[in-house]
């Protein structure tokens, strides 16, 4: 009988933490990390890193290896695009004042939505920031009015609270403004960082989505890989992911997308194999937290 290496477990390049949407802290994101047996796995707020310190200081006391990243938002004609960038170095002062700016639009554009709701439901921007867990430092999204609307009772959960509300088609959504993906590219890699698309063929996000040319274009700026292992490319996109990665020498990883409880995603569900991960780690700017 042969031996097999059954621990051989992958790592989840893409999770949240409750810095941007997701409902744990770093050490929550690293215990599940634990819990799952997974290889190691990655901290990926939106448009922050200020979950990070607590992530590696996590990371050492139980042992588990960590990729620091972050899920930029960005724009591709028209297309919502959103951009793992891995292990680039925090200081870069490119990276630092394009994270500004869209932590910035965030806001207002979250403040907007707000007022409009205000004209129908009685909800002030205070009752959003109740629902922050990490104070200033935290990405405020979408998730956190949708739970201001359910803390006040106007909703049973966060899925009808966006229905019909904040979400797309909703009467009160405000567009999101984002750099483009080619400059959000350029400044991870210009810090050093490794620039994945994340969930490249995700139907749910967008009508439309990245095609080939557009994908071809990213790689000419210096993208380095596709997240093709992603509960939101079907089976038939992950086929066509991979075959493009072959063709435009493109990294796959895989995520899940974890929120903790703020979504069904369960972490580890998706995850990247270890030799890419090493990959990853040679290119990237900053180390693994091993
Ligand atoms: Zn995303
Ligand atoms: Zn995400």
């Amino acid at each position: 009988m042969t031996a097999r290496n059954v621990t051989n477990a992958g790592w989840d390049l893409h999770c949240h933490s409750a810095y941007s949407d997701g409902t744990e802290s770093p050490e929550g994101l690293v215990l599940e990390a634990r819990r799952r047996g997974l290889a190691g796995v990655g901290i990926t707020d939106h448009d922050t890193w200020a979950g990070w310190d607590e992530a590696e200081e996590a990371s050492r006391r139980y042992g588990v290896p960590l990729v620091r990243g972050t899920e930029i938002t960005a724009d591709v004609d028209g297309i919502c695009v959103h951009m793992l960038g891995l292990l680039y170095s925090p200081d870069d002062e490119v990276l630092r004042s394009l994270f500004e700016t869209t932590r910035e639009n965030r806001t207002k554009r979250m403040k907007k939505m707000v007022e409009n709701l205000s004209a129908d439901f009685p909800i002030t921007w205070d009752d959003v920031i109740a629902q922050v867990k990490e104070g200033e430092a935290t990405t405020i999204g979408r998730p956190h009015i949708a739970d201001a609307m359910v803390a006040l009772g106007f909703f049973p959960n966060r899925s009808a609270a966006f229905a019909g509300t904040i979400n797309k088609n909703g009467p009160y959504y405000v567009p999101i403004v984002s750099p483009d993906a080619r400059t959000v590219v350029e400044a991870v890699k210009h810090a050093g960082g490794v620039a994945v698309i994340a969930h490249p063929a995700a139907t749910s996000r967008n009508k439309r989505i990245l095609t080939d040319e557009h994908i071809a274009g990213l790689a000419q700026a210096g993208l380095d890989g596709l997240e093709v292992f992603h509960r939101d490319n079907s089976p038939e996109q992950q086929q066509r992911l991979l075959g493009l990665a072959r063709d435009l020498h493109l990294l796959t990883t895989g995520g899940s997308d974890w929120h903790g409880a703020g979504k069904p995603n369960v972490m580890g569900e998706n995850t990247t194999d270890a030799a890419t991960v090493e990959e990853i780690a040679r290119r990237g700017a900053i180390g693994i937290v091993r």
